[in-house]
């Protein structure tokens, strides 16, 4: 039975715990691998593989970590994949009972782990997919050995089964600044659906799931609750070969199906009146300027060297290159394309690593209403950039215009991750104390 009680924006509809979860092995010597806080942290004597903050996170731990800890001793100094570690982890939580447990999405509803999808069709068919599991089932060969030498790795339509579930619904566990720290499967959430046009949001605090609703909703009825599983600073186009590559399916969403987004997203800018426009129209729709070849030309280059730059950039993006790109874009590309927006994203970014402050709050300010129009307007990310914008003012000392920003990201991470977050505790209210007290000064 589904609640029939109305739901409010910002009410917090799901908290969940993992039914399984991995702390990204790149942070394995930063990070705790139960709570997940960037810490101090002290290795399991043992394996010498996994790392706690204290002794309480590792007797936590400890039920579930007994089972794989002399596995990852086996291949110390080796470091297993994610995945692999993953679906050990997934294996031996079915071993130990798991199958029997219980996510629950209401008071009545829930899902066990065999009620999750696994694609097993599409996966057989993948052939990358079938090569990806080749690789882990020859780590998990390597490392999942009894005391008495027997090999505990399930057969490989099991194996397979397994992985499917976790391909498909895997949730990437975020920091507070929405970083990927760690993999996860939650049962009960598992319901939820996709949608470019989410009216749910999924947050984190530590290994916990929270998700939140973003609008009102006449009842919590999870058939109509939607979250976002990919990047929506994406073309209808990417976002479809996201979901079709990760999750087998084609996505229909309003946005999807709406031609108009996908020209928007790609839009140059006209010549004459500065609004949005397609080159490969002849005219301008608004003020009927001509499309030039020049024009076109001038258009086609700046996309491809937007795109190349982009990708050259996807782990680490250089203010040099990004000011190469937005210097071509300028008079060419129309403020709300995408890859425009983008290249702004990468150059905001960059321009806070090497301290550049007054560039990152130039770029930043012109990523307002691209990130509101793509994200959407209650979409953690750009609360977080109000948030960035507002520290980089208090620091520039425009008190004024820091706790504008502070008040905007309060606004929606207040939605986003609830009033009790500790990313509004430990770092927002702080902020936005110290820039009204120096205002007042
Ligand atoms: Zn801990
Ligand atoms: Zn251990
Ligand atoms: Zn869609
Ligand atoms: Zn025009």
């Amino acid at each position: 039975m589904e609640s029939t009680k109305a739901i409010k924006r910002g009410t917090r509809i799901l908290t969940e715990k993992p039914f399984a979860f991995v702390l990204k092995s790149k942070y394995r010597l930063e990070r705790c691998d139960n709570c997940l806080e960037a810490a101090k942290v002290l290795k399991c004597s043992n394996c010498r593989y996994v790392s706690y903050c204290n002794r309480a996170c590792q007797q936590a731990a400890w039920p579930l970590h007994k089972h794989e800890c002399p596995f990852l001793k086996r291949v110390q100094p080796r470091v297993v994949p994610d995945a692999g570690r993953m679906l050990c982890r997934l294996i031996l939580r079915l071993e130990h009972g798991g199958d029997l447990e219980r996510g629950y999405y209401t008071e009545h509803g829930s899902r066990k782990f065999r009620d999750l999808m696994s694609h097993y069709a599409e996966i057989k068919n993948d052939a990358q997919r079938v090569e990806h599991l080749d690789s882990l089932h020859a780590v998990l060969t390597d490392m999942m050995i009894d005391s008495n030498s027997r090999s505990t790795v399930p057969n490989k339509t099991e194996l397979m089964s397994i992985y499917g579930r976790l391909i498909t619904n895997g949730f990437n566990i975020l920091d507070a600044e929405m970083n990927s720290i760690g993999t996860a499967i939650y049962l009960g959430v598992s319901i939820t659906d996709h949608s470019c046009q989410p009216n749910a949001v999924a947050t984190f605090e530590g290994n916990e799931l929270h998700v939140h609703a973003t609008e009102d909703m006449p009842s919590l009825d999870w058939s109509k609750i939607f979250i976002s599983y990919i990047d929506l600073l994406n073309t209808p186009e990417q976002r479809r070969e996201d979901l079709k590559a990760h999750y087998y399916f084609l996505c229909v969403c309003s946005k999807c199906i709406d031609p108009q987004e996908q020209l928007d997203m790609n839009a140059a800018v006209c010549q004459g009146c500065a609004a949005a426009i397609d080159v490969e129209q002849p005219k301008c729709q608004c003020c009927n300027a001509s499309v030039t070849a020049e024009q076109r030309q001038n258009y086609t280059e700046t996309m491809s060297l937007t795109q190349s730059s982009l990708d050259a950039m996807k782990d680490v993006a250089y203010l040099d290159m990004c000011k190469v790109c937005l210097k071509k874009q300028s008079g060419v590309l129309h403020s709300l394309n995408v890859w425009h927006v983008k290249t702004l994203d990468a150059a905001f970014e960059a321009a806070i690593d090497v301290g550049k402050w007054s560039d990152a709050l130039d770029y930043g300010q012109r990523l307002l209403p691209g990130f509101a129009k793509y994200h959407g307007a209650w979409n953690p990310l750009l609360g977080l950039l109000h948030m960035k914008l507002g520290k980089i003012q208090l620091y520039e000392r425009n008190y004024k215009h820091a706790v504008h920003h502070l008040q905007e990201a309060h606004r929606i991470l207040n939605v986003t991750h609830g009033r009790g977050h500790r990313l509004l505790h430990e770092q927002l209210q702080p902020l936005m104390l110290q820039a009204r007290q120096e205002m007042s000064l």
